[in-house]
Parts: structure tokens; sequence; C-alpha cells
């Protein structure tokens, strides 16, 4: 069934999800039904969005394997607009055949993972902390993924496969902190996320655990009771979460949150800066906002690094430091995020940010304010 555009955008966002996946209540609230029927094919979107020419073209590189395969929840891309092809949460699910241009820049492990990976699974690049990827699988596929090299086979790492790991956390008692991530990690069973953050709960001097996951946006559904009271058992549990535009904002996404933040997990969200998307500074003010009234503080926004395929999403630098700058006074300084690369060849996170230190000489400092006027401080 098709709808005319000003039909829909009159209707609130349940009714329009109720009108285009008419599914009963309980099957659209159980993650699982979410995850089973996620659209995976050209049919399956044909069936809910006009595409256009150069959007068949990108899910036929997906399909043949050639870039990210294809995935969206019904959930997402209820969400999104059927008709226009510039909507910023449809530009994140529908792959156009910009993905099949491999620009100049382009690296197949930007981020040097796999260099600083001492045993499977595990990459320790900054001295105190660890990502441990133990799942390839997201409920959407991202088209800006980094790991877009790895992402998408849909296996989840078996758990005697993660032995390495753990020994090698247990060996290394600088390793305080311990970043779970993938893919994303709450596509997998409760159960089984369990098992893996109680055996690294299990080594006396990880301090914190933190759980990457973009399922809150994708998957809202996926934070029930279950899972929120598990996870309270093995505090402190810190989350970072993915948002990337302030339509992704929804009253399930926000039941989500409050749960997360009433079991006493601090949330962060990290965003991707993409052309086309999120790059204004009044969308990402909105952004920015938005998730301080559901209790998620901006943590950091990332350049668009150099992941094959990408080219199309990618901003200048300028772009993310003139949304910085109007941040930064304008707003609540919780609404600032942290504006960093993360260096290609695994130099990790690098901030940039807006000069706001115009000279500093013989104990004399001059500063800019957020305004613009210059002030003077004195070392002594
Ligand atoms: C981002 C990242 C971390 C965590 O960095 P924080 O700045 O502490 O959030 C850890 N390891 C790797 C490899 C990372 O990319």
């Amino acid at each position: 069934m098709r709808l005319e555009k000003s039909k829909l955008s009159n209707l609130g966002l349940l009714e329009k999800q109720r009108i285009r996946f008419s599914v009963p209540e309980s099957d659209w609230n159980d993650w699982h039904w979410q995850l089973r029927n996620r659209l995976r094919s050209l049919e399956d979107l044909e069936r809910y969005f006009h595409l256009t020419g150069d959007e068949v073209e990108g899910v036929k590189l997906a399909l043949q394997g050639r870039t990210l395969p294809l995935g969206v929840t019904p959930y997402f891309a209820s969400l999104m607009d059927p008709i226009d092809p510039g909507c910023p949460l449809r530009r994140q699910g529908i792959p156009t055949s910009k993905e099949g241009m491999v620009g100049s820049s382009d690296m197949l492990d930007p981020l040097a993972e796999e260099a600083d990976s001492p045993v499977p699974h595990l990459v320790h690049r900054y001295p105190d902390r660890v990502l441990l990827l133990v799942t390839n699988n997201c409920p959407m596929f991202c088209r800006y993924c980094t790991r877009r090299r790895i992402v998408g086979q849909t296996n989840e790492v078996p758990l005697p496969e993660l032995e390495p790991a753990y020994n090698y956390i247990r060996k290394h008692r600088r390793i305080r902190d311990v970043l779970i991530s993938g893919g994303d990690p709450l596509t997998m069973s409760t159960e089984r996320l369990e098992e893996i953050v109680r055996r690294i709960r299990e080594i006396s001097h990880v301090e914190i655990i933190r759980v990457g996951t973009r399922a809150p946006v994708t998957l809202p559904m996926r934070v029930d009771d279950e899972l929120v009271s598990m996870l309270k058992r093995y505090h402190p549990i810190w989350m970072s979460l993915h948002f990337t535009h302030p339509n992704e904002i929804t009253p399930e996404v926000e039941a989500a949150c409050s749960k997360l933040a009433d079991a006493g997990i601090p949330l962060g969200s990290q965003t991707v800066l993409l052309k086309g998307i999120n790059d204004s500074p009044l969308t990402m003010k909105k952004l920015m906002q938005r998730l301080l009234r559901i209790r998620v503080r901006p943590y950091y926004l990332y350049q668009c690094d150099l992941a094959q395929g990408i080219s199309h999403f990618r901003t200048p630098i300028r772009k993310g430091i003139e949304i910085i700058e109007s941040l930064r006074g304008f707003t609540s300084g919780y609404a600032v995020p942290t504006y960093v690369i993360d260096a290609p060849g695994g130099g990790g996170k690098i901030p940039v940010s807006p000069n706001y230190l115009l000279m500093h000489e013989h104990g004399r400092v001059l500063l800019r304010n957020y305004k613009g006027y210059i002030y003077e401080y004195r070392e002594r």
C-alpha cells in the first residue's frame, strides 16, 4: 500500500508505523520479531519505499557482497520517509551506488585495528583500556560503518574464541576499562551477553565495563526488563550509544534510555558527522539538546573516517569545527561533544577544536570567547 507523502506527514509516528507495517503490536514490540523481519532484499524495500535508480544500484551492490550487507529493522524503516531519498534516516539504512566508488584516500581497515590486536577479537591501543569485539551482527547495517570490512557476517563469535581475550585482560593488570562492542552486542541474547560480562567482571583489576551499542536507537524494544536487570548486577556498567539525527529520538527510544538510566547506567552518545545527514549546526544542536532531555550525554562527534566506499558521507574538517563552535557557549556545556578524528593508521582519537587561545606569551594569555570578544588572562 502506498500513501501520499502529504497524508503520511499528517499522522503521528505510531500511526505511521501501524499503517506501513500492519502487524500485531505484540510482534512489533518483540525484538526477535524485529530482527527476523529485517528488510534484507530489494523486494523487501520496494514494498515500503519508492526507490531511486541510484538506491536500486546500491542495494544490488550490497546483495552481491561488494559492499556492506543490507539490513534494516522494520522499526527503523518505519521512521524513514517512503518517498524522499534525501531523508536523513533513509540515507543511513538504504545504500546508494556511491558505495561502489573507492575514493583515493579510502582504506580497508582505516583505524588499523588488526595491527593493534594482540589476540583475536581484542583491540588494545590505549594503556588502560581495551575494545572487545564480540559479534559482527547489528540490528541495522549503517551505510557509513567504519568496520564494514567485518560487520554483517551474521555469525556471533563462538564463546570459546573469547578465552584468549579474557586471559590477556587477566594478565595485563593495567587494563581497568573494557569496552564490549562489535557489531552490536545487543543483537546477542541476554544470556550470552551476561556470560561475557560475567567473565570480565571476574577479573579484579577491571574497574568499569562499557557496552557500545546502537540497538536502543535502531531496535529500542531490545532494552527490556530482563536486559536491564541483568546489566544492573554487574555495575559499574557504562553505555556508549550512537545517535546520528534528532528524528531518531522517538517515544520508544526515550523509553529505552529511561530504563537504562533508571538502572544507574550512565549513557553517552557517539555521533558520526555525515554529509547530507547531520552536517548542519541547527541539526546538531537539536540532536544534542534532545539527547540531554533523554539523559544521554553527547560524548564524541567523529569526523567520518576513511573506510572504503563512504567518501560521499565525508565533510571537510572545517564543518566539524564550525559545528562545535556553534554549540560551545550557545547551549549547555553538557550538549557539546568532543570532536575527534580517529587517526588513520591507528593513532587513536585526536581532538580537534575551534581555537580560543589566540596568544600565549610571557605569562600573558589572550583568549576569545564564544561571541568573539577578546579577554586577557595573566599567569603571574
Ligand atoms: C575509542 C576506543 C577506545 C575507547 O576510547 P575512549 O576515548 O576511552 O572512549 C578504546 N580502544 C579503542 C581501540 C578505541 O577505538
